[in-house]
């Protein structure tokens, strides 16, 4: 949803728990529209080819805990399990979370105008970013908000909204390059996540926070990697908090395809997937937890090859 205009437009709620708070601080101030929910949509099914489609209304602790979504899609399971607290998994639904909004304290404050409210810059820019992104591709400054994003993106999955039918999840969140969120548009609902037909891979999930939980990540990786006769044959790494949108690492994933995994090539995928970082004056420290993340995942293949 947008609320780029001065008129605040009306917002579906799911489970509430990022629309409530914004509520309460009067970021949120248009009618609110409760869904009559399709059964469809609060259930996972899977087609012919072996694909999962999820219910927009699934929440992310049925997620966690479907044993052929692990199976299948190993990193995505360990992402939602890994995401929030239990009270917030048990009911914060896929569709509010891939739909949440910034969590940048300046885009929270009713009294502080910003870019994503319509306002000519962004405070954030020239003030306390110490959360903000290592890749300053756009206006804003903020990094993505979900968890779940990132990890679909892994996965190459694909939206279903009631205009959209075939919605590619980067085409869903955009380059980075405004200041909105997502491209949804008012009045338009997220109904479904397609996800590909599985293969035969190794999946992790890793975040970096700055307290046991209860947070949000400073940083975190997802990742996928299938390895035959001892070299990496298909390869996936999408980074989180770091970004206004979760990160492809392309150059660390061209590093890592062909190649055994080695410290030299962990070594040099990390320079790879940070090449093209622009931090900002607070920021330079996500970029060595990125580091801390891909040695600590990647090594796990290296040691179990
Ligand atoms: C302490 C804490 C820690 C957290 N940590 C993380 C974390 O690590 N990673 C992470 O990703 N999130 C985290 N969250 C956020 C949490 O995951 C989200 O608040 C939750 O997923 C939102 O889901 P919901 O069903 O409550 O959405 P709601 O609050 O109901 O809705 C959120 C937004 O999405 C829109 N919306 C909801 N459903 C749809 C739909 N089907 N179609 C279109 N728009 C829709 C709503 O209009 C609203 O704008 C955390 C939250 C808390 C409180």
């Amino acid at each position: 949803m947008s609320d780029q205009t001065s008129s605040f437009p009306a917002e579906f709620r799911a489970a509430g728990t990022d629309l409530s708070e914004r509520r309460r601080s009067g970021v949120s101030r248009g009618a609110i529209v409760d869904i009559d929910v399709a059964s469809a949509m609060t259930e996972i099914t899977w087609d012919e080819t072996g694909a999962g489609h999820i219910g927009a209304f699934v929440t992310i602790a049925a997620i966690a805990a479907d044993a052929r979504i692990a199976l299948n899609y190993p990193a995505f399971s360990a992402a939602a399990a890994g995401l929030a607290t239990p009270q917030i998994r048990n009911v914060a639904t896929i569709g509010g979370n891939l739909a949440q909004r910034s969590r940048c304290w300046y885009y929270r404050n009713p009294h502080v105008a910003c870019l994503k409210k319509g306002g000519p810059t962004c405070p954030a820019r020239d003030g306390n970013h110490l959360y903000g992104v290592a890749f300053d591709l756009g206006p804003c400054v903020t990094p993505h908000a979900s968890t779940m994003a990132a990890a679909i993106l892994a996965y190459d999955g694909t939206i279903v909204t009631t205009s959209r039918p075939m919605l590619q999840i980067r085409n869903f969140l955009g380059d980075g390059s405004s200041a909105q969120d997502n491209s949804l548009v008012p009045g338009e609902l997220i109904t479904t996540i397609q996800m590909p037909p599985p293969v035969p891979e190794a999946g992790f999930y890793k975040r970096a926070i700055s307290r046991t939980h209860a947070e949000w990540p400073l940083v975190e990786l997802v990742t996928r990697l299938s390895i035959a006769d001892g070299k990496v044959r298909t390869a996936s790494l999408v980074a989180g908090g770091i970004a206004p949108v979760p990160l492809r690492l392309s150059g660390a994933e061209k590093v890592l395809l062909g190649s055994a995994i080695s410290a030299s090539t962990i070594g040099d995928a990390c320079s790879a997937a940070i090449a093209a970082a622009k931090p900002l004056p607070m920021t330079v420290y996500k970029l060595q937890l990125l580091r801390g993340l891909m040695h600590d995942v990647l090594g796990r293949l290296e040691s179990n090859p």
